[in-house]
């Protein structure tokens, strides 16, 4: 039997290999959009195709935000590997597994949240 650590638990080891999967599929994704951009390259110059330079920034932006999703990722399983997975910076509480589920980069609990979210919006408010 391989001794495990104490400080994992069975919800950690889930949340590593959820995330280490979404890593993948986002790293076969970023491959794929990268050989489409490689190989759909719009000839700025002719002054025409508007809908492929269209297709051109979608991807784009597209990579974009996957390569944020994917950092987001790297940043999580950072947080996984250091025991701070799941802890609210704020106040130190976990942080729901639905939450997690839905935001697994995030270092806020709903509370701490919608908190600073209604501080943010107050301070927006008064200018
Ligand atoms: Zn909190």
């Amino acid at each position: 039997m391989v001794p495990s650590k104490d400080s994992e638990t069975d919800l950690i080891r889930q949340e590593r290999a959820r995330v280490l999967a979404e890593m993948r599929t986002v790293q076969e994704d970023l491959v794929d959009i990268g050989s489409r951009l490689e190989k759909n390259r719009p000839d700025f110059g002719l002054g025409r195709g508007g809908s492929q330079i269209y297709e051109w920034e979608m991807n784009l932006a597209r990579r974009d935000s996957l390569r944020q999703k994917l950092a987001h990722l790297q940043e999580a399983l950072q947080r996984i590997d250091t025991g701070q997975y799941g802890i609210c910076i704020r106040c130190g509480q976990p942080i729901s597994p639905e939450r997690l589920a839905l935001l697994p980069s995030t270092k806020l609990c709903a509370k701490c949240a919608r908190e600073l979210e209604k501080q943010r919006h107050g301070r927006r408010k008064r200018h």
